[in-house]
């Protein structure tokens, strides 16, 4: 056996070893050996991948505009188009910022963005979950690097506080909605603290809460009351939004700053204008999924009420619900029992999550009707 195949087999052992599914779909369901399973698995929150609706709205729309499936250039040389520009300005106004700026996913953004605004003068101080993503952006920098215990506002202050003279500037990372515990970071406290110190910055990763929460789907930092005061305010098309790409509200400064800067940017052709435009449909039309919104609370609510009521940790205060099992093959037998009762509901498992951690992670849409998912998980 080669070092390639007996780390495999080691994964198999532990029950670590990840494959990708082979499925069809059909809605909200996906359809795995022939059987019929209700989706609990996925990103499209507010349902609206799926929506007939929508995708006849939009052909009708754009109908005569050119919107090639390739941009067939990265956007310093020849793939602009005015749509993307659109969309900038639709996202600056929308979230309270002078600028935004466009990548071609949330992991291009969070691998791209950090590297592009660090020095080895600069410190990263970043939430213990943030995403990997994220991680993978902080190795790609020059930057010193700490974490912060997950959520915990007096060990962050701690650190600022031994830290900001030492540093040329200090960023300070997390994510709005975590997308393996479901819980919700108080941006508030760090928009205040950030404001105690002249050269800290503020790095807010909202692609679980973008369209979701806040009275117009702006986010946590709407519900929050402090989109304006986020100095980088990242969010993805991918979920939620029903598209591919990602984007970031900041000032125009750093707008500049990142097309100079930024290698994901300058050296990836762009995204599709046909994709784009399509995020900018969506985008637009985000106030007006109020219904959408509830729907997702409610049946997150139903959700955490079912989990908490066996007793089990359940840290989520969003449509993001773990079920924390902790043992690796345990957890993926109950994942088979789910798709027996007719829930597809995926196992996540370390390096994504901590050892002993293992879980089934609940994500839910708004596509899903109450009476889907009910019955079964209360028999759990
Ligand atoms: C999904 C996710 C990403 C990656 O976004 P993509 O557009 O799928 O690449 C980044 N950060 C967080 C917190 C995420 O949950």
């Amino acid at each position: 056996m080669n070092r390639f195949e007996q780390e495999l087999c080691e994964l198999k052992e532990k029950g670590s070893f990840r494959s990708i599914p082979s499925i069809t779909h059909e809605g909200k369901y996906i359809i795995k050996d022939n059987q019929k399973l209700v989706n609990l698995s996925g990103n499209d929150y507010l349902g609206l991948a799926t929506r007939e609706d929508l995708l006849q709205q939009f052909k009708e729309e754009t109908q005569g505009q050119f919107l090639p499936y390739s941009s067939s250039s990265s956007r310093l040389l020849t793939g602009n188009f005015p749509v993307y520009e659109q969309l900038e300005s639709l996202i600056a106004s929308s979230l309270q910022h002078e600028a935004g700026l466009l990548f071609n996913s949330g992991y291009h953004a969070n691998i791209g963005i950090l590297p592009a605004i660090t020095t080895k003068r600069s410190l990263i101080v970043a939430d213990k979950l943030v995403h990997a993503s994220i991680i993978d952006g902080i190795r790609l920098s020059n930057a010193q690097f700490v974490r912060y215990r997950h959520n915990d506002n007096s060990h962050l202050l701690k650190i600022l506080e031994k830290e900001a003279a030492n540093y040329d500037e200090i960023f300070i990372v997390t994510e709005s909605i975590f997308s393996m515990d479901g819980d919700v970071a108080d941006l508030r406290f760090l928009v205040e603290i950030k404001k105690r110190f002249s050269n800290i910055y503020l790095y807010v990763d909202e692609a679980n809460a973008i369209g979701v929460r806040g009275n117009n789907g702006y986010g946590i930092a709407e519900e929050q009351g402090v989109l304006a005061d986020i100095d980088f305010l990242v969010g993805t098309f991918g979920k939620a939004l029903a598209s591919m790409g990602a984007y970031v509200a900041c000032s125009n400064v750093m707008r500049d700053y990142l097309i100079n800067t930024m290698r994901p940017l300058i050296f990836s052709t762009t995204l599709p204008p046909v994709t784009i435009a399509w995020s900018y449909f969506i985008f637009k039309q985000l106030p007006r999924f109020t219904h959408e919104r509830k729907q997702l609370e409610r049946l997150s609510i139903l959700l955490r009420d079912i989990i908490a009521a066996k007793g089990i940790s359940m840290p989520s205060e969003s449509h993001i619900i773990p079920y924390i099992i902790g043992d690796n093959k345990a957890c993926i037998d109950f994942a088979l029992q789910l798709q027996k009762l007719g829930v597809y509901a995926l196992p996540v498992r370390p390096p994504t999550v901590p050892i002993g951690t293992s879980r089934i992670r609940f994500s839910l849409s708004a596509a899903i009707a109450k009476e889907d998912i009910e019955a079964t998980l209360s028999s759990l």
